[in-house]
């Protein structure tokens, strides 16, 4: 049987990039950046000076030495005069340094009146000023393409001119829940219901991912409906993601479906635990992911697979959760060898020691509560069979960004 680490591969070596598109700087936190970033230009653009204060030539100071104020200048004004020997220029923060001054003095290190000043602390060349290029140099690469687009790069863009960014297409992912036992969460289940929680948890899993989510009416467990709904989903999605419905009960329809539509089947049943019987195809080039039905399983595939595919197309340089080492706070025994690769749902707490790792209590593929205290997944490799308390153990990072 395909392991993890295959089948994850399989997936990132199917999935090519979406096209690149140009959108307003306004528009493009949180995307990845498409291409590199050189500057043109140098950053601070001129001279200026970082305090408000008094522009001077160091040189001329003395003890003592009162100092005529040759006038004052503001944030976008333009000196128009060097300053003159043992003289100084009043100036405010960001204003650009008058020719012949080296060093700013701040105010609250001064004594001044109307046209004088006086410097009675001793005073360092080149202070406070912020010199052109400082920051930025023309011709410097200052993103590079697979970038995650964050409040401080759309500033630095902003303040090298960029107002149009290019970024990779967001895809539109369509999520359909396929069993005849489903019913919407506004729904009262009948005797045998339940309320589909898999659309609303995958979709909000794809929107917080970056991506756009495409919910589907629910799909009962009849074949040609099940036909009839992947082949109109194909239409308009990027990837389609469906749940349920994808082992080998009597009323599976999914795998077979797609066999007859003739997508491309990369793989189908995963050695892990949750979600085993999950299948990956791709049909006119789209990516196909059949997730299992299992409230529990459906969240940890997607997460495990959907997220690094999403960012994949997204051009995300990173597509994978930080992971680290783990201190796991009791026993834990498989409950029987099974070839598996095991995702545990664990709480992460950070103590003095290091990292520690607790069980989020019953790991069984049914309780979805298990995700929400989880915030972090142990991934426990195949051969290993048990764990003691104090072991540890690796985990990936399920809050933290792949670019953390
Ligand atoms: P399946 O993968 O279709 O065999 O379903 C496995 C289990 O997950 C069954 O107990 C289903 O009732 C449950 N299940 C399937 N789809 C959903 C869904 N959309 N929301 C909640 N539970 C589901
Ligand atoms: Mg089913």
């Amino acid at each position: 049987m395909t392991t993890y680490s295959e089948a994850l591969g399989m997936i990132l070596g199917a999935i090519p990039p979406l096209p690149v598109e140009q959108v307003p700087l306004s528009e493009a936190a949180g995307r990845a950046l498409a291409e590199d970033i050189l500057s043109r230009e140098s950053i601070p653009p001129f001279n200026n000076s970082a305090m408000d204060g008094f522009a001077i030539r160091i040189e001329d100071l003395r003890p003592g030495l009162r100092m005529q104020v040759q006038g004052t200048l503001a944030a976008g004004q333009v000196p128009h005069h060097r300053v003159a020997p043992a003289s100084a220029v009043r100036i405010m923060t960001g204003a650009p340094l008058p020719e012949g001054a080296d060093t700013v003095v701040p105010l609250e290190h001064t004594l001044f009146g109307q046209d004088w000043v006086e410097f009675p602390n001793p005073v360092e060349r080149g202070s406070n000023i912020r010199w052109a290029g400082d920051d930025i140099w023309p011709g410097a690469r200052v993103l590079s393409a697979g970038t995650l687009l964050k409040p401080a790069a759309i500033g630095v863009l902003a303040s090298l001119g960029v107002s149009e960014v290019p970024v990779r297409v967001r895809p539109r992912v369509v999520v359909m829940s396929t069993g005849n036992e489903l019913v919407d969460v506004k729904q009262h289940p009948g005797p045998g219901q339940i309320r589909d929680s898999n659309n609303p948890g995958i979709c909000s899993q794809v929107a917080t991912f970056g991506a756009i989510p495409c919910p589907l009416p629910r799909v009962p467990d009849k074949r040609e409906r099940v036909h009839a709904a992947i082949q109109k989903a194909m239409e308009t999605c990027d990837i389609l993601l469906t749940t349920g419905g994808v082992s080998e009960g009597d009323f599976d329809f999914i795998k077979p479906v797609l066999e007859e539509l003739g997508a491309q089947q990369v793989f189908w049943k995963v050695a892990q635990k949750p979600g085993g019987p999950f299948g990956f195809w791709t049909l006119n080039g789209k990516p196909i992911f059949g997730i299992p039905g299992n409230p529990v399983s459906a969240m940890v595939m997607v997460e495990e697979y959907v997220r690094p595919a999403l960012r994949q197309m997204m051009g995300f340089k990173d597509c994978l959760r930080p992971m680290r080492k783990a201190i796991l706070d009791e026993d834990w025994k498989k409950p029987r060898p099974d070839g598996k690769t095991h995702f545990l749902r664990v709480m992460l707490q950070e103590q003095e020691d290091g990292l520690h790792a607790r069980l989020t209590g019953s790991q069984s593929s049914g309780v979805l509560t298990s995700m929400l205290l989880a915030n972090g997944l142990a991934v426990v490799e195949a051969d290993i069979l048990e764990l003691k308390r104090g072991d540890f153990i690796p985990v990936q990072m399920t809050e933290q960004a792949e670019d953390h």
